[in-house]
């Protein structure tokens, strides 16, 4: 029978996604898959083959044509202290990251212990929302202005409308409303409790866009306008926010930043101006920072994030002020859209990480947002305070010479 399988697939008779429908399992379709990609290919995928996950599971909401697993080392930086809004008390956590890139963990637990000293990382959350924003198209600019009007005039019965698709979805607002030419752009931002939300706003959006249809002339270009701004670097994320928006501050005493970083305020201050901010500045960057997506990369691959917002969450800001030789640093990222519910996180691995920090399921996306921005800090702090000392140590040499 497999055989038969994999002759069709390589005569074209039959389609990738076909296969399920004639084996006796998904674990079966998925073997074939994988033998005619080793046939095609004339390579062996015995790694890839081996997997722990129930794929049965994972392929009727996370995958298609699924051939196997990747894996990906996963390590522990910690403990990390935090005293926050939904994390109380210098609660301690071990960070689970998942990355190829060597030195990351042991950078992010060097930063981890020095916060520990210093007595813990101060994190809060700003802001919490999801965005769909459709693109919309009608006759002229006077049109446009109308269609903006509808939508300002009509938004109590849109929030009706919009909530009837959702338990936990809420329509906040629709802001800003841009009008280009004869386009329109109104940004739907929605609550979405514990899930990261974009399948619910855009499930929510479409139904409030079947009553613009049925009460206006405006033409849906399409439901997803980019300007909502998804899984795209974008000035209006960093301003407005998407996602969760989460800061975080410390001070560290001076003996702590010697002892453990191997450096002084002033040369981290100095370090973050001219790398952070100016080089940032002067390259038109979106990310003042040094490596956040480092530690949000790692974060999202080991809970089960949407991989692709690595790219919203590398936004951010990262500052350093010398307080007579004490260091204070804080982390401010605008768009950090996750989940602890929904997606990937459903994925065993992704639901045990998720369990490590005590945040699976419900109730929980909150201390999971400023588990993320600690866990930034320390990466952050790290990654300074090594340039730092770097360039102490040289212009000691410098001037010893
Ligand atoms: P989802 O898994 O589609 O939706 C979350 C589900 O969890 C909803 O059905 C919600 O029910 C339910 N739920 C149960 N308890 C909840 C709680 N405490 N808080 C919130 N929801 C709860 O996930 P999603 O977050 O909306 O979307 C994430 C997925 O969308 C990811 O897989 C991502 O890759 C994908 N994605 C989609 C698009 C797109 O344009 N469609 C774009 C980017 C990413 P109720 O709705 O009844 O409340």
């Amino acid at each position: 029978m497999d055989n038969e399988i994999i002759q069709k697939l390589k005569n074209n008779e039959m389609k990738l996604y076909e296969i399920e429908k004639h084996a006796s399992s998904v674990e079966e379709a998925i073997d074939i898959r994988r033998r005619f990609i080793e046939e095609k290919s004339n390579t062996k995928l015995d790694t890839i083959a081996k997997y722990s996950l129930d794929m049965e599971s994972a392929s009727q909401k996370n995958i298609e044509n699924p051939i196997g697993t990747i894996q990906i080392p996963i390590g522990i930086a910690g403990p990390l202290k935090i005293n926050g809004e939904y994390i109380k008390d210098n609660d301690e956590f071990y960070v689970p990251l998942a990355t190829s890139e060597g030195a990351l963990v042991a950078s992010v637990n060097r930063g981890c212990s020095t916060i520990a000293e210093a007595g813990g990382v101060n994190t809060r959350i700003i802001d919490d929302k999801m965005t769909r924003a459709p693109a919309i198209k009608t006759k002229s600019v006077a049109e446009a202005v109308k269609i903006k009007k509808w939508f300002e005039d009509n938004f109590q019965k849109l929030k009706e409308i919009a909530e009837t698709t959702t338990n936990h979805g809420k329509l906040i607002k629709i802001n800003p409303i841009l009008i280009v030419g004869n386009f329109i752009y109104p940004r739907f931002v929605y609550s979405t409790g514990d899930s990261m939300g974009m399948n619910m706003v855009t499930i929510a959006t479409e139904k409030v866009l079947e009553l613009l249809q049925k009460e206006t002339d405006a033409q849906i270009i399409a439901l997803s306008g980019n300007v909502c701004v998804d899984k795209k670097p974008s000035a209006l994320n960093l301003v407005e926010g998407r996602g969760k928006t989460v800061v975080a501050d410390i001070i560290i005493p001076k003996e702590i930043v010697k002892n453990k970083l191997k450096t002084t305020a002033k040369a981290i201050v100095e370090v973050n101006t001219g790398k952070n901010l100016v080089g940032s500045a002067i390259s038109g960057s979106m990310g003042f920072n040094a490596h956040f997506a480092n530690m949000i990369g790692a974060i999202f691959l080991a809970t089960g994030q949407d991989i692709a917002h690595v790219v919203e969450g590398s936004l951010g800001i990262t500052t350093a002020e010398d307080r007579d030789g004490d260091l204070y640093f804080s982390v401010t990222m605008p768009d950090l859209p996750i989940a602890t519910i929904g997606g990937g996180t459903n994925l065993k691995t992704a639901t045990e990480s998720l369990e490590i920090l005590g945040v699976a399921g419900s109730g929980n996306v909150k201390k999971f947002a400023e588990i993320i921005i600690a866990t930034v800090l320390a990466g952050e702090l790290s990654l300074i305070g090594a340039l730092a000392a770097g360039h102490l140590a040289r212009a000691h040499q410098e001037l010893g010479r």
